[in-house]
């Protein structure tokens, strides 16, 4: 703890959702950057030179002077946020976990894996309960890993929440208009994708389809049950800067009129707004009536980019009911919301492992001098 803030280390630092954190936690009340790691293109060089700042507005001064370092333990933190390409994460963040670390991941290499929480603090606060198992079971001691989901699930999965929590879910279609920063810098090829939509993209359909689930489920005594109702998503690069946008068709288990699947999604409030956590937005869900929102560069930003909007509800003629979900892809799908898991994890006091460790260790030491 730094005068008793977390202090926090960024894996993956340079990258788009790695200098979300950086912005994201420049004026945090609770986290503060200590450590940045990225490439070893970047290595041994300051922030500000390693790193071409992408975001509006200035670095943050306090990290320009901060060397990169390597994506690997120790690092002086309390705590990792990794931004690490999924491919080179399953090591490093598991060399972290072992090393006593709690890790939170924006990269895919353990979401679905059955003793890892792939959390959004509204809607799944609980699945934290298998984290005694994982530590155990893989002998992490005090270090953990806490995923959070894809980013175009994470938009969707917000908003189906209040639905299945009142209503029940039987079957969802979803049609998404992807964001190009949503594959990182330099991303698609700008001659790919100006003039153009791209209906691909790599591992996108199978993350919503199954990641939506598991969210969705529950932590039953032995394992995650994954909710009982099926997905179906079809993923498209759009040329938009930030914000994913969803289109979704939803089945529900009971009737409801529209009324009542409105005000589900408008009265939305859970566990972050309960424990007033700095990054919850106030309404996790805005649901606006104008025919033409939302639109990404008008709603991205809302609730600081933490909150979805949804418009377009109507009756549909195939399913329930249709609706239209925006989001922003770095804030509420990735950085913002591993910072909103962070902010869990220190209130349910699972963020103390490693310092107080490291205090009792030091005490310890004091002692025998
Ligand atoms: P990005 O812009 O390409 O950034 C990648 C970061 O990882 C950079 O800091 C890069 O450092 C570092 N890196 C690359 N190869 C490395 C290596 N071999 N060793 C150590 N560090 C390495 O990607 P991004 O969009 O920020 O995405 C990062 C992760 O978040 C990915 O797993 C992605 O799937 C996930 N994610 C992204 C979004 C999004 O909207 N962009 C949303 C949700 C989840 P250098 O600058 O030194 O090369």
């Amino acid at each position: 703890m730094s005068n008793n803030r977390v202090r926090v280390g960024i894996l993956g630092a340079t990258g788009m959702v790695g200098q979300r954190f950086v912005q994201l936690l420049a004026n945090h009340p609770g986290f503060v950057v200590t450590a940045l790691a990225a490439s070893d293109r970047s290595q041994g060089k300051p922030y500000g030179e390693a790193c071409t700042w992408r975001l509006v507005g200035d670095m943050p001064p306090l990290v320009r002077p901060m060397v990169v370092q390597s994506p690997q333990p120790p690092l002086e933190c309390d705590v990792v946020l990794s931004s690490l390409p999924s491919d080179i994460a399953r090591a490093a963040e598991e060399s972290f976990a072992r090393a006593g670390y709690p890790v939170i991941s924006n990269a895919s290499s353990f979401r679905m894996d059955a003793d890892v929480p792939l959390l959004i603090p509204e809607i799944n606060a609980d699945h934290l309960d298998v984290l005694p198992r994982q530590r155990r079971e893989r002998g992490f001691g005090d270090g953990y890993i806490v995923t959070n989901p894809n980013c175009s699930t994470i938009i969707m999965a917000l908003a189906l929440a209040p639905l299945h929590q009142r209503f029940g879910i039987e079957a969802v279609v979803a049609t998404t208009l992807q964001a190009v920063s949503g594959a990182g810098y330099p991303g698609v090829p700008s001659l790919d994708v100006v003039d153009n939509v791209l209906p691909f993209i790599d591992g996108e359909e199978a993350k919503m389809e199954r990641e939506t689930r598991k969210i969705l489920g529950r932590l039953g005594h032995t394992a995650f049950e994954d909710a009982a109702f099926v997905v179906s998503a079809q993923c498209h690069r759009v040329n938009v800067a930030d914000g994913h946008t969803v289109a979704v068709r939803v089945k529900l288990c009971k009737r409801a009129s529209i009324t009542e699947v409105r005000e589900a999604l408008s009265a939305y409030r859970s566990v972050p707004q309960e424990l007033r956590l700095h990054s919850a937005p106030e309404r996790p869900v805005i649901v606006r009536d104008e025919n033409d929102r939302p639109q990404p560069r008008l709603d991205r930003d809302t609730g600081g980019g933490m909150s979805v909007t949804v418009g377009r509800l109507f009756p549909d003629s195939v399913l329930d009911y249709r609706f239209v979900v925006l989001g922003h892809n770095t804030i509420r799908g990735a950085a913002g919301a591993a910072i909103l898991n962070a902010e869990l994890l220190q209130a349910r006091g699972l963020l103390e492992g490693k310092s107080a460790r490291e205090d009792t260790t030091a005490t310890a030491q004091a002692r025998l001098r």
